[in-house]
């Protein structure tokens, strides 16, 4: 993939204390052949290449103490730039209702984004949202729409499937209003290609709607395509924003990486999964240091605060600093890892995160967590803070205890020790290169 490709190429120059242009020279072709088999759109790479040369042999890069370090700064700044340097928030109608319209190719993601978004919304902003089912070409198409917010508890305006496009997101807007709603999500048909058709009828319900936002909805996994797709619809419709979908595949990051550059339309959301709290706002800086294996650190901080009270936090990354993680704090770790999600895509966020795939005893089994609640409280409080103590014996009183067996006892002491010993080594990573000076 293009991130092991570019994480080959920073990891050969990183250590360097010496770079020479033939080193710069040598890096830029790496880089410009993986971006090329990424998929990037090519003007884009030779741009990208071209600032990366003139920055990388400059002053700024040779003259410096750590001038590997420096190059790879350079190249994750651009990156950066590249996916159009800051986040971009939401549009906000000054007077409500906000109007978000949701337009793309069938198969991309737009009913279940238009679903994950007004989850979204509505937890940050505190909005009450309304859907409106203008696919009326799908087959099941408006029953999706309605079993995603009946999940959610957010109410769904619908005509059937008789009524036009138009006429629906129409009436769905008096409703909204009448109802109350200061957010509307309007959820529309794609067809498999660009179609003039569709066209036509997304400009009309644009017209009835006046949106805030036109996010057009790409999955990422289509590449040169997405981006093709993008030109198509913005010329049409002059999106606002992209929603790109899929980003949890096996994609191979081109689409993201050039579709600002040539659309000039930001990525403003990134679908992570299925699920309806897969979607997180996209940083351009957290994705060029996800690109070049830096690691999502913020991310993963920001999902850990959004979930754990964060004196608590803090509290932990003292303790595995310090060493003095016990098993009780193991418990509480569980019990919150388990609202994050699972365990799996923590790990996934985590800088170096490669080299613990496959490792099976860093996964929680969910449906064992009671039992394991229930071992860590028949421990003395002399158990829980220095395990090593626990010998056989010990061992048979525990599991007596909790009701489980030795080998239970055994599995979890050896789940914490490997936790341990994983949580410890990244944050020696982290505090040895911290890229978002973050305390730890
Ligand atoms: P639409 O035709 O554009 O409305 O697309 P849908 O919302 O029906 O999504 C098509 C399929 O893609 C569904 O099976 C979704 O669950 C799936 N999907 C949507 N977004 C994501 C995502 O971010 N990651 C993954 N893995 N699947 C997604
Ligand atoms: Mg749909």
């Amino acid at each position: 993939s293009l991130s092991d490709r570019l994480q080959a190429t920073m990891k050969r120059i990183r250590g360097r204390g010496k770079v020479s242009e033939a080193d710069v020279k040598q890096m830029t072709r790496e880089i410009r052949l993986a971006l090329l088999e990424a998929d990037v759109n090519f003007k884009v790479v030779k741009k990208f290449v071209k600032s990366i040369q003139e920055r990388a042999v400059g002053q700024e890069v040779l003259k410096s103490l750590t001038p590997g370090q420096q190059v790879i700064k350079v190249v994750q700044e651009e990156l950066t730039d590249l996916m159009g340097g800051t986040q971009t928030k939401i549009n906000f109608a000054l007077k409500p209702p906000t109007v978000l319209l949701f337009v793309g190719l069938q198969g991309a993601g737009k009913t279940t984004s238009a679903a994950k978004l007004a989850y979204y919304i509505r937890k940050t902003h505190n909005k009450n949202p309304l859907m409106i089912a203008a696919d009326i070409y799908r087959p099941a198409a408006i029953k999706q729409l309605q079993t995603l917010g009946g999940q959610l508890n957010i109410p769904v305006f619908s005509l059937g499937d008789k009524v036009s496009p138009v006429e629906i997101v129409r009436q769905g807007m008096e409703q909204a209003r009448a109802n109350h709603h200061d957010l509307v999500l309007i959820d529309t048909a794609g067809r498999l290609h660009i179609d003039e058709g569709l066209m036509d009828e997304l400009e009309q319900i644009k017209e009835v709607s006046h949106p805030d936002e036109v996010f057009l909805v790409v999955d990422a996994m289509t590449g040169q395509d997405a981006v093709n797709v993008a030109t198509a619809f913005n010329d049409r419709l002059s999106l606002t924003g992209v929603v790109m979908t899929k980003l949890d595949g096996d994609t191979r990051g081109g689409a993201a990486l050039s579709i600002r550059s040539v659309t000039g339309t930001p990525i403003k959301f990134v679908g992570m999964g299925e699920k309806m709290d897969a979607l997180e706002p996209f940083h351009p800086d957290r994705m060029a240091s996800r690109i070049l294996g830096m690691g999502d650190v913020l991310s993963l901080i920001e999902k850990a605060q959004a979930t754990i009270d964060e004196e608590k936090a803090r509290d932990m990354q003292q303790k595995l600093l310090s060493v003095t993680f016990t098993l009780d704090d193991f418990l509480e770790q569980i019990g919150q890892v388990r609202n994050m999600g699972p365990l799996e895509d923590l790990l996934a966020m985590m800088p170096g995160a490669n080299r613990f795939k496959g490792m099976k005893n860093m996964q929680v089994d969910e449906k064992k967590i009671d039992q394991i609640q229930a071992i860590i409280r028949s421990m003395t409080p002399g158990e829980k803070t220095d395990p090593d103590i626990i010998n056989a014996s010990r061992k048979k009183r525990i599991a007596l205890g909790s009701g489980t067996s030795v080998a239970d006892v055994n599995r979890l002491l050896k789940q914490f020790k490997d936790m341990k010993k994983m949580m410890k080594q990244f944050m020696g990573k982290g505090k040895k290169r911290n890229p978002f000076n973050l305390p730890f």
